[in-house]
C-alpha cells in the first residue's frame, strides 16, 4: 500500500494504517476480507466484557470524536442513563458534509463492517437495541455498499436477535438523507431521521439525555465508531502509544487541494502537515503553499508559517485554529484568497437553515460584500464591515454553522489583508483563474 511505501522510506513510521490498512484489497468491503483482517474479533472480547467495563474501557483509550469536536468517546456513552426505562438509540453521523472533508465516505465505502463492528460494540455498551447510519443521500454507491454489508452481517449474525449467543437484540437501519449541511449539526440530523425539516435543536438538553423520540441518545461521527474495534481488539495501550496524551491514537488526514498526491492519509495524531507533504510529494511542482484549513473551511485557516503546528486537537487549539474534520486542503500561491473565501461563504449562505437571525442575514451579507470586493467594487470600509458583521454571526448564532461561516473571514482579513486592499486599491482582482486548477 501507499502507507506501507512511505513507511520503507521513512525511518520514524509516520503512516498508521488501521482503518484504510487493507483498502487498496480486491474486494475490501466484504465480511470475507473483513474477517481476513481480525474483522469482528475486537466484538468478540467486548462481549466478554461487562457493558460499563466497556465503557471505562474506552474512556481510558482516550478515543476522541472524528466528527470535528474532539468530544471524548467514552465520556459520550456514559452519559446514557442506565435503567431509566426508556429506550436507547445510537445514532452515527455520516452526513459527512463540511467543505474539504473526505474521510467517512471512502471509508464507508471500502471498510463498512468496521463501523458495522464499531456499531455492535456500542450497543453493547451503551445497551441500545437499535441503531440508524445517518448517511448522506447523494453518495449512492456508498449506500448500495452499506446496504449489502449490514445484509452480510445479520445473515452472519453479528446483527439481529442474540448477537453471537450474548443476548443483545440489535437492528440497524441506514437512513438517507437529502443533501442538507444542517443535517450533519447532530440535532437537527436527529430532526432529520424523525421525518422532520432538519433544523437545530437548543441544547442542552444534549441528545445524551434528550435525543432521538426524546430519548438517549448517542450520536457518534462513522471514523470515531469505526475506530472502536482496533480499540479492542489491539488493546488501549496500543493505542495510547501514539499520539499525544490529550490526543492519542491514529486518524485520517484528508489531504486535497494543490497537492501532488491527495487523498487520505492514516497516522498518529500529533504528526504537522509538513510531515505530510514530505511523505506525499509535497505541492504540486512548481508551486508552494500559501494558506490552507487544518478541518475543512469551517476552521481558521493557516499558512506556511504553520507548517509545523502538531495536527492534534491541542497542537492547531494554540496555534489560533481547530483540528475539525483534519480536512487539509492546501492552495498554492496562484490561488485568491479573497476569491476561495468568496467561494466559502456562498456555501454558507446556501447552506444556512434560516433559523436565527445573525447567521441567515449576516451570511447573506457578507456574501455581498465579498462579492463586490472580488470584482473590484470594494472600498476600503468593505474590511472593518466584513470583520463586524463576522463578529456579529461568531459566538451570537444559534449553531456552529454560524461561527463556521465567520471563521474563513476573520482568518483570512488576519493574514491576507494586504491581497483585499490590492482588490480595492487595484480595482479587481490581481490573480489569473487560468493558473489555479481548482477554479475550473
Ligand atoms: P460540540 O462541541 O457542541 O459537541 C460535541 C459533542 O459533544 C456533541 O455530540 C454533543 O452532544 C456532545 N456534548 C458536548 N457537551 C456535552 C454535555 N455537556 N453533555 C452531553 N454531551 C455533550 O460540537 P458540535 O456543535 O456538535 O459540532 C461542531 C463541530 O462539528 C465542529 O468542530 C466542526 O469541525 C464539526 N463539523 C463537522 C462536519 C463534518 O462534515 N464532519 C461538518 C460541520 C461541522
Ligand atoms: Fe440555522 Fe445558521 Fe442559525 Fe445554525 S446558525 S440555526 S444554520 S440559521
Amino acid at each position: 500500500t501507499l502507507a506501507a511505501e512511505i513507511n520503507e522510506t521513512s525511518p520514524e513510521k509516520l503512516l498508521a494504517p488501521v482503518l484504510s490498512a487493507f483498502w487498496d484489497q480486491e474486494k475490501s468491503w466484504t465480511l470475507d476480507v473483513y474477517r481476513r483482517h481480525e474483522g469482528y474479533e475486537g466484538l468478540r472480547k467486548a462481549l466478554a466484557m461487562e457493558p460499563d467495563d466497556l465503557i471505562a474501557y474506552v474512556k481510558e483509550s482516550g478515543l476522541r470524536g472524528r466528527g470535528g469536536a474532539g468530544f471524548p468517546t467514552g465520556m459520550k456513552w456514559q452519559f446514557i442513563p442506565q435503567g431509566d426505562g426508556k429506550p436507547h438509540y445510537l445514532v452515527v453521523n455520516a452526513d459527512e458534509s463540511e467543505p474539504g472533508t473526505c474521510k467517512d465516505i471512502p471509508l464507508l465505502f471500502a471498510n463498512p463492517h468496521s463501523l458495522i463492528e464499531g456499531i455492535v460494540i456500542a450497543c453493547y455498551a451503551i445497551r441500545s437495541s437499535h441503531a440508524f447510519i445517518y448517511l448522506r443521500g447523494e453518495v449512492v454507491p456508498v449506500l448500495r455498499r452499506l446496504h449489502e454489508a449490514v445484509r452480510e452481517a445479520y445473515a452472519a449474525g453479528y446483527l439481529g436477535k442474540n448477537v453471537l449467543g450474548s443476548g443483545l437484540d440489535l437492528e440497524l437501519t441506514v437512513h438517507a438523507g437529502a443533501g442538507a449541511y444542517i443535517c450533519g449539526e447532530e440535532t437537527a440530523l436527529l430532526d432529520s431521521l424523525e421525518g422532520r425539516r432538519g433544523q437545530p435543536r437548543l441544547r442542552p438538553p444534549f441528545p445524551a439525555v434528550a435525543g432521538l423520540y426524546a430519548c438517549p441518545t448517542v450520536v457518534n461521527n462513522v471514523e470515531s465508531i469505526a475506530s472502536v474495534p482496533a480499540i479492542l481488539q489491539r488493546g488501549k495501550d496500543w493505542f495510547t502509544s501514539m499520539g499525544s496524551e490529550k490526543s492519542p491514537g491514529f486518524t485520517l488526514y484528508s489531504l486535497s487541494g494543490h497537492v501532488a498526491s491527495p487523498g487520505q492519509y492514516e497516522a498518529p495524531l500529533g504528526i504537522t502537515l509538513r510531515q505530510l507533504l514530505d511523505m506525499s510529494g509535497g505541492m504540486r511542482p512548481g508551486h508552494r503553499l500559501k494558506f490552507w484549513t487544518p478541518g475543512g473551511s469551517s476552521t481558521p485557516m493557516f499558512t506556511d508559517e504553520h507548517l509545523d503546528v502538531p495536527l492534534d486537537y491541542e497542537g492547531v487549539g494554540a496555534a489560533g485554529s481547530m483540528l475539525g474534520t483534519k480536512a487539509l486542503q492546501c492552495f498554492d500561491e496562484t490561488t485568491c484568497v479573497v476569491r476561495a473565501v468568496t467561494r466559502w461563504t456562498e456555501f454558507y449562505a446556501h447552506e444556512s437553515c434560516g433559523k436565527c437571525t445573525p447567521c441567515r442575514e449576516g451570511t447573506y451579507w457578507l456574501v455581498q460584500l465579498l462579492r463586490d470586493i472580488e470584482a473590484g467594487k470594494g472600498v476600503m470600509a468593505d474590511l472593518d464591515k466584513l470583520n463586524d458583521i463576522a463578529d456579529n454571526i461568531n459566538g451570537k448564532s444559534f449553531c456552529a454553522l454560524g461561527d463556521g461561516a465567520a471563521s474563513p473571514i476573520f482568518s483570512s482579513l488576519q493574514y491576507f489583508r494586504a491581497e483585499y486592499e490590492e482588490h480595492i486599491t487595484g480595482r479587481g482582482c490581481p490573480f489569473d483563474p487560468a493558473k489555479s486548477t481548482l477554479w475550473a
